[in-house]
């Protein structure tokens, strides 16, 4: 029997770290040892191992993961049936997204990572990885974009999150729930989501815009979003209270920003959609998308944040912005 072909990459996270010199865990193992650690594995795909970083996921920056995405289109290119990315849980719901924005091919690619250690008791990271190819060469996750595999849940990089620093249960949908998970060694899908229809999002050459990203808080009187022009920044996404407001005397500032730059809306309470049109009170959805910020949608700050880069990056006007954040309301 001829098994899927699948690329492995492995970026460091703690599903790759042991024992250093500076008293805690560090990243050291590469993608060829994860593979060989998991039994059954080799049962499954046809596996290619690479190890293109090892780092702390934090230090991960949108350039990587966008040569993370070069390489899984060259390896689908040459007739990889899936790919599944190993890295670093704190970052993994912005490395998805980015994926899922940008490889845009039916093929599953699939991000893992785990919460324990190798070698800690009750190590997670073997049954992930073995999760994560599962899922990554099912004929039934093409279609999906790209998936969180975890604790045996499979997510949509769109809705996925972080959301507890220890548990090895620390990952949420909250907008929709996991799309399915994996039981008796096979992925069980129970929904299904349609890609969002975008305006292309090739950007060209190595520059990645900056954009800020602002949570607001009670009695804040504007002064960090007032600067973040003048700082180089390209953009900005506020994570405002409820459903995207500020309070009324930043509502002007907000105002003053977004003649200058884009200014995308999203709600710090993280789920449900930044409004449009409910409240119509000074810093309100309506008096900030009327002074010319958008409104997020779904999009999480953090995931906004991505879009609006990599919208950026590709060239887009104010109405392509404005239909691409609409693809995610
Ligand atoms: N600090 C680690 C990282 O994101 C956490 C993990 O992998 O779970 O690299």
């Amino acid at each position: 029997m001829t098994l899927p072909r699948l690329l492995v990459l492995s970026l460091g996270g703690t599903i790759t770290m042991t024992p250093s010199a500076s008293g805690g865990i560090a990243p050291t193992l590469g993608a060829a040892e994860l593979v060989a650690a998991v039994p059954g594995l080799a049962d499954v795909a046809e596996i290619e191992a690479r190890s293109p970083f090892r780092v702390g996921s934090s230090s991960l920056t949108i350039a990587n993961i966008l040569a993370v995405a070069a390489d899984i289109r060259a390896a689908f290119a040459s007739g990889a049936d899936g790919a599944v990315v190993v890295q670093g849980t704190d970052t993994i719901e912005e490395t998805a997204f980015i994926l899922d924005l940008v490889v845009r091919d039916a093929r599953p690619v699939v991000v893992v990572g785990a919460m324990r250690g190798p070698q800690q008791p009750g190590a997670d990271g073997p049954a992930n990885l073995l999760a994560a190819a599962l899922v990554a060469a099912s004929p039934q996750a093409r279609g999906l974009g790209t998936l969180v595999v975890l604790n045996d849940e499979i997510h949509a990089a769109r809705f996925v999150r972080k959301a507890h620093t220890s548990l090895t249960s620390a990952f949420v949908s909250d907008n929709a729930g996991p799309l399915g998970l994996i039981a008796e060694g096979r992925p069980r899908l129970l929904a299904r989501l349609a890609p969002a229809e975008l305006p292309p999002l090739e950007g060209t050459g190595d520059d990645i815009p900056p954009v800020a990203l602002i949570k607001v808080a009670m009695g804040e009187d504007g002064r960090l979003i007032r600067a973040v022009p003048g700082l180089g920044y390209a953009g900005l996404v506020i994570e405002g209270a409820g459903a995207g407001h500020v309070p009324a005397a930043v509502a002007e500032i907000v105002g003053e920003v977004a003649a200058q730059i884009p200014v995308v809306l999203a709600s710090r309470t993280l789920a449900g959609p930044a409004f449009e049109r409910t409240y119509g009170y000074p810093g309100s959805e309506i008096d900030l998308i009327g002074r010319g910020a958008l409104s997020g949608g779904f999009l999480s700050g953090l995931k906004a944040r991505l879009l609006l880069t990599l919208a950026l990056r590709a060239g887009w006007d104010r109405a392509a912005l404005k239909a691409g954040f609409a693809a995610f309301g």
